[in-house]
């Protein structure tokens, strides 16, 4: 595997495959890698490599300007060695590696985009500035690595949305791929965070999932509403804090009160568990 750390080192190598006519597929990473970023991973490989003339490139960058919380950086997992262990063997083909300077250079236009109230609700409403730093950092690596396929996950909801709106918005070329969240046995979405909670922390996360499962087994019984308080009173025990749980379009994310609203629906959660911040969803028509 390829490893850059240079913008002026990774263009010129691009340059090379845009003249070879070869598709390029980027998933962008804060690293502290796991098999739900290896789903990624393999979703641009089988797209752009198997087909002969592709390569797959990941990046990895924490991005200071995404965090609300200056704690959450500090205490954010740094695991290098580890990481570039899975991306070999996930026969990743490029590690993009960028100094907080490669990406946020002294003369840096701000980018403006507006994102017509989709950063206002579920994590815009709870992690102030938030998306505003993933809109500047998803921008800043598409403008480096212009990739014909962009690989998201499901996992973050809002944030692939806001993603799609800003590409749709500049009227990049990219296409947006979003992937399934991988989960551990018991459900637990994989996250990088999760190496944070202890045995038993990580055993019962699993509950979230299969709360928000039988919340939507309710809906022939309850509105939208009473089911996001079912899930809400369900988790509120010891020793998880539930944040937020909604239900929203997958559009424009606006609250649904009736199960006859048209279009396909999410149900969002965040929940706090020995110190660590959980998301996860289903989407559902
Ligand atoms: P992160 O490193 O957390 O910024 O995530 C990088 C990318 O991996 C984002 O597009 C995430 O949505 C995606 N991702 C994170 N966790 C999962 C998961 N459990 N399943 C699928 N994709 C994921």
């Amino acid at each position: 595997m390829l490893i850059f750390r240079k913008v002026s080192d990774i263009c010129p190598w691009l340059d090379d495959q845009m003249k070879r006519d070869h598709s390029v597929g980027f998933i962008p990473t804060m690293g502290a890698l796991h098999a739900g970023h290896v789903s990624l991973i393999q979703a641009s490989k089988t797209a752009n490599n198997n087909h002969g003339g592709g390569v797959t490139i990941c990046s990895i960058f924490i991005n200071p300007t995404q965090f609300n919380d200056p704690k959450d950086l500090e205490k954010y997992p740094r695991t290098f060695d580890a990481d570039c262990k899975l991306l070999t063997e996930a026969s990743c083909d490029v590690l993009f590696y960028p100094a907080v300077s490669e990406i946020y250079p002294p003369n840096l236009k701000e980018i403006k985009v507006d994102l017509e109230g989709l950063d206002q609700i579920l994590e815009g409403e709870h992690r102030p500035g938030h998306f505003k730093g993933v809109v500047q950092v998803v921008h800043r690596l598409l403008d480096i690595i212009k990739p014909h396929y962009l690989y998201m996950g499901q996992k973050d909801f809002q944030q692939f949305t806001i993603i799609r709106h800003m590409i749709k918005n500049f009227n990049m070329l990219t296409q947006l791929v979003v992937c399934p969240i991988a989960r551990e046995p018991h459900g637990l979405a994989m996250s990088s965070r999760n190496v944070r909670l202890s045995d038993t922390g990580r055993m019962l996360a699993g509950m979230i999932y299969s709360i928000l499962q039988k919340g939507l087994a309710l809906r022939n019984v309850k509105n939208p509403q009473c089911v996001c308080d079912f899930c809400f009173e369900s988790l509120t025990v010891e020793p998880f804090k539930v944040e937020y749980v909604l239900i929203v379009d997958t559009r424009h994310l606006k609250t649904i009160s009736n199960w006859s609203d048209s279009g396909e629906k999410v149900i969002c959660i965040a929940v706090w568990l020995e110190g660590v911040r959980l998301i996860d969803n289903i989407v559902f028509q």
